[in-house]
């Protein structure tokens, strides 16, 4: 099946699509990015999506070139056109095309585009191996609520962790836990749910929204502070979050490893609770 994508206002196959080399995105990584979730070809949570979007735009002195109602139609004609079932949409916005220069026309007009792609639906918790985590000095910039093209720093980190055997890197500022290079992370301490606060260093990740909900639900009390390594190394459970993993356990951290090597209950019930949300978001 040929891939579609959407990009300035028009549906083309993947491979006809150009973009200039004068992209700001492509020069400064001048740019900020979203993926949604589609299950059954419906988004999941498109809305906050789209509201982080435009957060982050925001953030970077960019404006959305249409409203969100107007991306959710152009979206969902996208969906249609690429037929894809479970899987996701990436969308991105730079700050388009001008000769090279660290200053920006704040009139330019941005460039959007984005495209769906089948996933694998994710490891269920409690099947299979838990996942490895190793640590790495969080060497990013304050800003990490900006959903920024620019990943350098992720992307080093997760492939460092991925040479060493592990599955995903988890940042450590200072001794205090914020996020991995690609999802939230939440301890178990004390029957409580602990996770960073959002802001200047850790994303506001709409898994990490969905689940802090489910615990109100669930009766589980949540306390958002930043918690130290030595907490994480005796946490009874931990686990990280993203739309596409949605919600994983973690088994190891470094060479040690975590609670009783298993997924734990609580971990369960939250992934149990966001599935049901899934369920009632995306049934026909
Ligand atoms: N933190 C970082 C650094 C991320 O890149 C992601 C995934 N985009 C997340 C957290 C999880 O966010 P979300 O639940 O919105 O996918």
């Amino acid at each position: 099946m040929s891939e579609f994508i959407w990009i300035k206002g028009e549906i083309v196959p993947m491979d006809e699509a150009r973009i200039s080399v004068e992209d700001r995105g492509y020069q400064f990584a001048d740019g900020v990015y979203e993926v949604v979730k589609l299950y059954g070809g419906k988004p999941f949570t498109l809305e906050p999506h789209l509201q982080r979007l435009e957060k982050s735009a925001q953030g970077i002195d960019i404006s959305l070139p249409m409203d969100r109602s107007t991306l959710k139609t152009e979206i969902a004609k996208l969906v249609a056109r690429s037929g894809v079932g479970d899987g996701m949409v990436y969308i991105q916005l730079t700050r388009g095309v001008a000769p090279r220069n660290h200053i920006y026309d704040p009139g330019q007009k941005p460039t959007l585009l984005f495209y769906a792609r089948p996933c694998d639906d994710p490891q269920l918790p409690g099947e299979g191996e838990g996942v490895r985590l190793l640590t790495q000095e969080d060497d990013r910039w304050k800003r990490c609520w900006i959903k920024s093209i620019a990943l350098l720093p992720n992307v080093l980190a997760k492939n460092k962790a991925v040479r060493a055997g592990a599955d995903e890197a988890v940042f450590i500022d200072n001794g205090v836990v914020t996020e991995c290079s690609a999802t939230n992370i939440f301890a178990v301490i004390g029957g409580k749910l602990v996770t960073h606060p959002v802001g200047s260093k850790v994303l506001p990740g709409i898994t990490r929204a969905v689940l802090l909900d489910c615990a109100a639900e669930l009766d589980i009390p949540v306390e958002e502070r930043g918690f130290v390594e030595e907490e994480a190394l005796r946490a009874g459970e931990l686990f990280i979050t993203s739309t596409t993993r949605e919600l994983s356990w973690v088994a190891r951290w470094n060479d040690r490893y975590i609670g009783q090597a298993r997924c734990g209950p609580i971990t369960l019930a939250l992934h149990r609770a966001l599935r049901k949300r899934v369920l009632s978001e995306t049934a026909d």
